[in-house]
């Protein structure tokens, strides 16, 4: 069996317009598509690639290319708290237009529940979450209550 080598492991189509984004953690893909909101019954045009090859034979990453979307700083934010190593491009006529890492966010507002019941957050009050980030853990603004590496799981 022959194995293709390609040049920084593009397994999957360049896109005309829209974002890749690259240098996630092997397993990590679906959990970024679940970040941005995209599941199977969106509209989005999708290529994932899952355990692609870096150069370091010990890490493997995923890469995913959303067409027709440029996410916003927002999305970019909450990617960077599940991937802190993506690299993120924004491809304008198949040309790059934009390269950037994800900035970790100072505050997350909306994004995640507050795993204290007690927390007035999961009360019937209007209130929106908020969590400073703290090397990498989210502390609530409202109950002090820390969530550290199930982040995936607490996300609205
Ligand atoms: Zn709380």
């Amino acid at each position: 069996m022959s194995v293709k080598k390609h040049e920084g492991g593009m397994l999957i189509n360049p896109i005309r317009d829209g974002t890749v984004i690259d240098h996630i953690a092997a397993g990590e893909a679906l959990t970024v598509l679940k970040i941005l909101g995209i599941t199977g019954s969106c509209n989005e045009e999708l290529s994932i690639a899952t355990n692609v090859s870096t150069k370091n034979p010990a890490v493997k990453k995923d890469i995913v290319k959303i067409s027709n979307r440029e996410l916003s700083k927002s999305e970019l934010n909450k990617i960077a708290l599940i991937a802190p190593n993506a690299t993120i491009n924004i491809i304008r006529n198949s040309k790059v237009v934009d390269k950037a890492g994800v900035e970790i966010p100072t505050v997350v507002t909306g994004f995640v529940r507050c795993p204290n019941p007690g927390c007035i957050t999961n009360s019937d009050e209007p209130i929106e979450t908020k969590f400073k980030v703290v090397n990498g853990t989210l502390h609530c603004l409202y109950c002090d209550n820390i969530l550290k590496s199930d982040i995936i799981n607490y996300i609205i």
